[in-house]
């Protein structure tokens, strides 16, 4: 895999998923951008750990729903780095609530991360793989966006959205060489799944075929597969990376 030197940015890389897919970029020789938007001890750790480890890793703090820090954070990357190779838009969060009792706020917030947070990155990032004639961006669906889930109406919203969204870049970019595809994992082992009680997660446990969580190692072997050379003629798709949950 000819990953050495690329640049990555990945949204919402302090903790679970991303940090991991950074984690793991970095050792591969990929320069890491790593998003978060409050967590500093979080990043700052993730940042330790890939600097120790010889990799490469730079922080940028913002809230991605934010058009104008969006903008900036890419323009700033792009005067330094020049390109970006891979985006990985992974920022995300959950206000769950029965529809009956859900805020506008609630809603509101939801879909500004998960959903334009991915199109304000897109946005300013795919201008510089148009002109650099190459990218890969990954939208971090879930299969709560395929399957739907009460109590969650926002969140599936967002997440079936970025499926559409995914669709529609990939038909948009595909003849700029830039591949976008998305991943819908199932439920894995992070702090936005350890809000779960034991009953709930023993009850989830029993739907999912493969019988346990996912991991977050799980989720980044998929993504680096998909950044890869290996992956070049995937575009549009959604991979569901679920043990089964959703078949
Ligand atoms: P997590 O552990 O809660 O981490 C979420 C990450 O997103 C954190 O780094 C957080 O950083 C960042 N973030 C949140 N709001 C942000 C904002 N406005 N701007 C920038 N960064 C922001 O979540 P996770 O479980 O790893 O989930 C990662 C992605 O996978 C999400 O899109 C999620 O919907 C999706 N997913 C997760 C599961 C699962 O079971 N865990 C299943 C399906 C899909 P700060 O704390 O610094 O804000």
């Amino acid at each position: 895999m000819k990953f050495a030197g690329n640049v990555a940015f990945i949204s919402g890389a302090s903790k679970g998923i991303g940090a991991q897919i950074a984690k793991q970029l970095a050792k591969k020789g990929i320069i890491v951008l790593a998003n978060y938007s409050s967590s500093d001890e979080a990043a700052n750790k993730l940042q330790q750990e890939i600097r120790r480890d010889g990799g490469e890793c730079e922080l940028f703090k913002f809230d991605v729903s934010d058009f104008e820090a969006s903008k900036e954070a890419i323009d700033s990357i792009i005067k330094q780095y020049k390109k970006i190779d891979y985006l990985i838009n992974n920022a995300g969060i959950t206000q769950d609530n029965l529809l009956m009792k859900m805020s506008e706020e609630e809603f509101d917030k939801v879909l500004n991360v998960n959903l334009k947070g991915a199109f304000n990155i897109a946005k300013h990032a795919s201008r510089w793989m148009i002109k650099n004639k190459f990218g890969v961006i990954i939208n971090m669906s879930s299969v709560i966006g395929l399957m739907g889930n009460a109590g969650q109406s926002n969140y599936a919203a967002s997440k079936a959205a970025l499926i559409g969204f995914t669709k529609s870049l990939a038909k948009e970019l595909g003849s700029r060489n830039i591949r976008v595809n998305a991943v819908a994992p199932g439920f894995i082992e992070t702090d936005m799944t350890e809000k779960l009680n034991i009953i709930q997660k023993k009850t989830l446990v029993n739907s999912v075929a493969l019988k346990r969580l996912g991991t977050v190692e799980d989720v980044a072997n998929l993504v680096e597969f998909l950044l890869s050379e290996e992956a070049s003629y995937i575009t549009g798709e959604v991979i569901n990376i679920s043990g089964g949950l959703y078949i």
